[in-house]
Formats: structure tokens, sequence, C-alpha cells
């Protein structure tokens, strides 16, 4: 059903919704166009909107072919719409949903566009800070680069920005995608360039590995590991690359590199990657075990990671620690926006060092796992995970964090993967 946004354009099929909107396939007077309707609430949010529109200049100003264009920006009654480019193509969380993990020479490809897009906003001022696979887009119309991959463009510049209102998120609060966010944020520094690369080079590791460094289980737990964790070297990766991605994943922001070398550095190191497989790397969301019901569920691995053990006797497993009592873990926070507490220092000084999810070959065994030793009592623990007290929280602090269903973001409003466009 067409649906009139302002005087000049029409919505006529919904293309997608995100944290923020509705995407719809639309026309205007210049021919087809996406147009994103923003959520309701934040339509209409008086303030929202004259940010919205204060920030027209710059958003409307950011040329480049690797960033989806905005064209217009429409304040019409209740609706608050973003008119953009169409791009006929797929976004990357949904190739990478298919695919799992993708050839490095494509990956890197699709991080060098990514990063031509940064080194773009980056020098008119504009830092992204949503920078995920769900916010790239695969241009399948256009020319196919190194590796076979489409090229790629940057999208929803300025939406984080926009939804940030002092109002929504007092100064104690944080607004990006958990697995996304870099250290700074989560200990409340202002967001500069660097979260950027810091999120394009989990972005690629994500590409390369088939999940993100630090993402797994509760959102908090999540946010410690990106404050106190290292990230362990991906089997098979060639060193230059992996040397790249420690660079651009530095805690510190400033050992990170800029967008634009980080665009040649990836172009570089392309060549060197041409015709390798995608890496062998064990996902540790599959099962190792089979057998077990409910081995398969991602849903009860995560599950099983964030639950303190029963007993008592045994420490719950490394860095999924769940940090609201009684909180079943939920991974579907990648997916979304999160606002929550900006931890205090001692809160994420707590937590264990290491990492996570430790990459490691296909087959390899996970070292002293426990669902490797106790597969009966992990079935305990798997159903008694609901209504559990993570007696464990950081610090023996607990912080109150949410996820959906927060003033920001409402519950259920999570990504859908997205239709192609034909
Ligand atoms: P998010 O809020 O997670 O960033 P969006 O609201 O930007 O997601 O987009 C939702 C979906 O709509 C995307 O996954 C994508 O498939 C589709 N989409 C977004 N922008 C465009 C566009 N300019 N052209 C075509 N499809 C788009």
């Amino acid at each position: 059903m067409a649906r009139k946004i302002g005087s000049r354009y029409t919505a006529h099929q919904i293309l997608g919704r995100g944290s923020a909107g509705t995407v719809w396939l639309g026309e205007g007077p210049e021919g087809p166009v996406a147009i994103k309707t923003l959520r309701e609430d934040l339509a209409s949010d008086q303030e929202l909107v004259g940010r919205f529109v204060q920030e027209r200049t710059a958003l409307l100003s950011l040329d480049h072919p690797r960033v989806v264009g905005v064209h217009d920006l429409v304040v019409d009654g209740n609706d608050l719409a973003l008119v953009m480019d169409l791009v006929r193509g797929t976004d990357l969380r949904t190739r990478l949903d298919r695919e799992k993990r993708l050839a490095p020479e494509a990956a890197v490809a699709i991080a060098a566009d990514i990063a031509d897009a940064l080194a773009a906003a980056h020098a008119a001022g504009i830092v992204h800070r949503d920078v995920k696979p769900e916010n790239v887009l695969l241009d399948m119309e256009g020319p196919l680069g190194p590796g076979g991959a489409h090229p790629a463009l940057l999208t929803d510049f300025g939406v984080a920005k926009l939804i940030d209102t002092p109002r929504r998120t007092r100064a104690t609060k944080i607004i990006g995608t958990p697995d996304y966010l870099a250290p700074e944020i989560i200990e409340g520094l202002p967001p500069r360039a660097a979260v950027d690369i810091y999120a394009l080079a989990t972005v690629l590791y994500e590409l390369l590995a088939g999940f993100t460094p630090f993402g797994g289980g509760h959102p908090g737990a999540i946010l410690r590991r990106h404050v106190t964790e290292t990230v362990v070297p991906l089997p098979g990766i060639p060193d230059e690359l992996w040397q790249l991605l420690i660079q651009c994943l530095a805690k510190a922001p400033a050992s990170r590199l800029r967008a634009s070398e980080l665009a040649a550095r990836l172009r570089e190191l392309a060549p060197m990657l041409a015709g390798m497989a995608p890496l062998d790397v064990h996902d540790p969301d599959e099962s190792d075990d089979s057998a077990e019901g409910d081995a398969t569920d991602p849903a009860a691995e995560r599950a099983r990671s964030a639950a303190p053990e029963p007993t008592g006797t045994a420490a719950p497993r490394r860095g999924a620690v769940s940090l609201v009592p009684g909180a079943a873990p939920a991974d579907s926070n990648r997916d979304t926006h999160t606002s929550m507490r900006v931890p205090a220092p001692d809160e994420l000084a707590g937590g264990a060092r290491g990492t996570a999810r430790a990459p490691r070959a296909t087959g390899a065994r996970r070292p002293g796992s426990a669902r490797n030793r106790h597969p009966a009592r992990r079935r305990r623990i798997t159903l008694g995970v609901v209504g559990l007290v993570a007696a464990a929280a950081i610090g023996g602090g607990v912080w109150a964090a949410t996820s959906s269903g927060s003033d920001d973001t409402p519950p259920g409003d999570s990504n859908n993967s997205a239709p192609e466009i034909p």
C-alpha cells in the first residue's frame, strides 16, 4: 500500500526494519529511492526533530561512492524520514548469515570500501558510531571486485548521533551495538573517529571468523570483554592481516590507524590473499557434542556459558558472567541498539582476563571446557539457568543493563533480514 512521505515522495513496500525505523522502497521526483521512516517514539520527540534538522546539512553534504547518500530529510506531521540512494542488493549481515565466513580477499575488499567511506566521513567531521554488518549494503549491480566482492557502501550515517540526544542518553548511558563498541565509549569518553575504526576491525574479524571477538552472552559481559580482554589470533590468518587487525582493535584509540591508512593497508594486502579459502575456524556457537538434545541450540550454549555452576564447586565459565540477577543471556543484542549505564572503573576492572571466545581450528577441543568434562551437569545448568542469580557479577557489584524494552529500543524491534532488491 503506497504511503505519501512529505509532498515529494511515496513509500511503496517495506525493504527492511532496523533499530531506528523502517526502510521502504520509494519513489521521488528523480526516480526510485530508499526511504527510512524513523520509529514513532523517535519521530514524536521534539528535541530529536530539532537535532534532525540541525544535522541536515552535514548528512546531505556527505557525497562519496562508498556512502549511501542522503538526498532529503522530511519532517511531515508524524513522519520523520530520511530519503536515501536505493542500493540494489543486500546487507552484509544477510550475506554473512548465508556464508558464515568470507574468503579473506573478499572480507578485506569489503572492509577497504568501508574504510574509504569512513575516511570521507571523518574528513567531514562526521563519526558514524554504529558500524556493523547491518549498516553495510552490498551493491549487487556494481562491478565485482577482489574475491568476488560486490561494492560495499556504508549507510545510516548520523542516525546513532540523532538518537543520542542528551535527554535520551544521560551522560552515564551508552548507545551503540555491544559487539562493536569501542572500549573508550564504555569507559564514558566521547566518541571520536577511532571508535569507527575499532568497529570496522570488529566487522572484519567477524567476516573472517564468523563471530565477533568479544560477543556472546549478556551485553554487560560483552562490554567488559571489550575493556579487559585481549583478542587471540585466528587460526591460519596471515600475520600481516592479523597485525593490522590488532592494531585497529587496540584499546587505546590513539594506537589505531586512521581510516585512509587502513583502506590503503588493506588494499596492499589483497593480492597476497587472492585465492585463499575462508579460514577454518571453529564457531563457538556450534556444538561439539551433538548427542545432547540442546547442544545444537546456540541460545542454549550461551545460556550454559553464562550460568554459574549450581553446586558452587566450580567457577562459571570465563568471560560470560551475567551481570543482572536472573537475566537470561540473549544474543539478539548484536542486532539492536543497547542503552545501558556506563560501568564504574572498579566494575570493569574485576573481569577475568583472556578471550571469551578463543578461536581454535575446527575439530580442536576447547581447552578446559566444562562442556567437555561434565555433560550431565551441563544439562542441569541449562535447565536451571532462568532464574539463577549471577552471584559472580564483577567485583560483587551488579549494574543494570537493558538491551530492549528500554526507553530507546522497544521490545522486539530488532533487525529482520531484509529481502534482496531485484
Ligand atoms: P539498522 O537500523 O539496523 O541500521 P536499517 O534500518 O538501516 O537497519 O535498514 C534495515 C534494512 O533495510 C537493511 O538491512 C537493508 O537491507 C535495508 N536498507 C536500508 N537502507 C537501504 C537502502 N538505502 N537501499 C536499499 N535497502 C536498504
